[in-house]
């Protein structure tokens, strides 16, 4: 027999059917992780634009007059 219910995406405990955390303290958990990955993926994206530009301004640089 199954049961209707979720698990709890931080913990794995069981959960309602209709939340997503076991407690309000999973649920700290997990949005203090979706922020830290924002802002990694800020700081990756970040890194590619300098890296661009270095590559264009060196490509400018070297075709100048
Ligand atoms: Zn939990």
């Amino acid at each position: 027999m199954v049961e209707d219910h979720r698990h709890c995406i931080v913990c794995g405990k069981p959960t309602a059917p209709d939340v997503f955390f076991c407690s309000p303290s999973c649920e700290e958990i997990f949005k203090r992780g979706q922020r830290r990955a924002i802002r990694y993926r800020n700081l990756t994206l970040i890194l590619f634009v300098v890296i661009l530009v270095m590559f264009v301004a060196a490509y400018i640089i070297r075709a100048g007059p």
